[in-house]
């Protein structure tokens, strides 16, 4: 077996030693060896030509999705993701595709607290939320995650369960929203109080500022980020794509998820189950379906024939995320730090793992340098997830590795502990790795 891997020539990039030199990178035994101007190849090294090439860390994405099936994985590794950690997850739905589909992936998972499926309804006490979550981080997730945004629980039982992840110093991700207040600028203004100086990640930021309440995504964009730098011991994640990712399961006539429901609403659609069929067939609604090995958009027409053969229980994209929002989220520094951490997709099986797609063009535009990219798409959610040997090219670190064509924007090589896992259009069979709250500190 090949231990050894030389990447020759091209532009090597890392946050957490601030470099940045056209040079070569060695691996050797699943880590970083050595990174210089020259090396000289060992006897028994591959080679991988990287010049004209970016060579940075492998992606780590804080917020995706790919619980229950493998496609997610695929797409993960196609965009140069090496770690992410899925929002909404179940042990018996994550591990069996984590080993099936080998696309070298290091991964977490959160458990959702979701009322009348996980937990008993709206507003679940102290106790009941305790035995859940404890029994969630047995089960090997990485901690838990509140999806108030679209299901809604009372602002009281979310303030008891970040105080619960609190004290068993497990990972705690909100999706803004209550009983109270909607998945919105609202929203994320109530999570700030109730979280008050307790760790929370707040997730996809962005997605709070559509303009739903004051008409102007801009400058709810500002009041997002105010309310960020109200929360001392927050960290959080903000996505670039202008396609959002939501259930379009209808019960009782009505669409379950709240988000779904602003985003007819956001179109001029009724608010029912006649209304997400005219949006479904219009193709303000996107259905999410399978091609080969990767979940797509689906035109209308086919869109709307699988929303029927699947009686409403798909994903759904709608185009509600404003770019400038987004853009001003993403960038925005205060003291000469970002005030959202980390960049994000919100993606996996969502079709939307844009961060190079989107990200490396705001470099070109001047909006980050590229090692501020660097940074904000590997080092900062590395550090959030506590992976202390993630999303860097420091010496001794996994060789988690992603060679990305400047031009294109995509990646050419996505390498695993100094596994090949994807080129040019290929997937090469690499074993994922789980991260959990048990397995912490090995
Ligand atoms: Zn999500």
């Amino acid at each position: 077996m090949m231990n050894k891997l030389l990447i020759s020539g091209g532009r090597i990039i890392d946050a957490a030693d601030s470099f940045d030199l056209i040079g070569e990178l060695l691996v050797s035994n699943k880590k970083i060896a050595e990174c210089s101007a020259k090396i000289t190849k060992p006897a028994s090294a591959q080679v991988i030509d990287a010049s004209g090439k970016l060579v940075i860390p492998g992606l780590v994405d804080p917020h995706i999705h790919v619980s229950g099936d493998e496609p997610g994985y695929f797409m993960l590794a196609r965009a140069g993701v090496t770690t992410a950690l899925d929002l909404c997850g179940f042990s018996e739905e994550i591990i069996p595709y984590l080993q099936s589909s080998a696309t070298g992936l290091t991964l977490g998972f959160l458990f959702p607290l979701s009322p009348g499926r996980t937990v008993s309804g709206t507003n679940p006490d102290k106790n009941e939320l305790r035995k859940v979550i404890e029994k969630a981080l047995n089960n090997k997730a990485f901690g838990i995650k509140i999806i108030s945004g679209h299901y809604p629980l009372t602002p009281e039982a979310q303030h008891k369960a970040i105080e619960i992840c609190n004290e068993l110093n497990c990972h705690c991700a909100v999706h803004a929203g209550s009983t109270e207040k909607g998945s919105n600028i609202e929203g994320l203004e109530e999570l700030a109080e109730l979280a008050g100086d307790l760790p929370v990640q707040v997730a996809h930021v962005n997605s709070y500022c559509r303009g739903q309440i004051t008409g102007n995504p801009i400058e709810e964009a500002g009041r997002a980020l105010n309310v960020l730098k109200s929360m001392p011991n927050a960290c959080s994640e903000s996505y670039l794509d202008v396609m959002n990712g939501t259930s379009g399961r209808i019960e009782n006539g009505v669409p379950l998820s709240n988000v779904t429901k602003n985003c007819l609403k956001a179109g001029g659609y009724q608010v029912s189950a006649a209304g997400l069929e005219n949006a479904v067939k219009s193709g303000w609604a996107r259905v999410n379906g399978i091609r080969g090995k990767e979940i797509v958009l689906l035109p209308p027409v086919e869109g709307y024939e699988h929303f029927k053969a699947k009686n409403s229980d798909v994903m759904l994209s709608f185009a509600v995320n404003s770019p400038g929002a987004a853009i001003g989220i993403a960038t925005a520094q205060s003291g000469g730090r970002f005030i959202v951490n980390a960049l994000s997709t919100d993606g996996g099986k969502i079709p939307r793992n844009t961060t190079l797609a989107k990200a490396l063009p705001l470099v070109r535009f001047g909006a980050f340098s590229l090692l501020e990219f660097v940074e904000k798409a590997c080092l900062a959610p590395a550090k959030m997830l506590k992976l202390e040997n993630k999303g860097r090219l420091s010496v001794g670190a996994d060789a988690d590795i992603t060679i990305v064509d400047p031009d294109t924007a995509r990646a050419e090589y996505v390498i695993s502990g100094g596994q090949i896992v994807y080129h040019a259009d290929k997937f090469f069979e690499v074993p994922g790795t789980l991260f959990s709250y048990d397995g912490r500190g090995n």
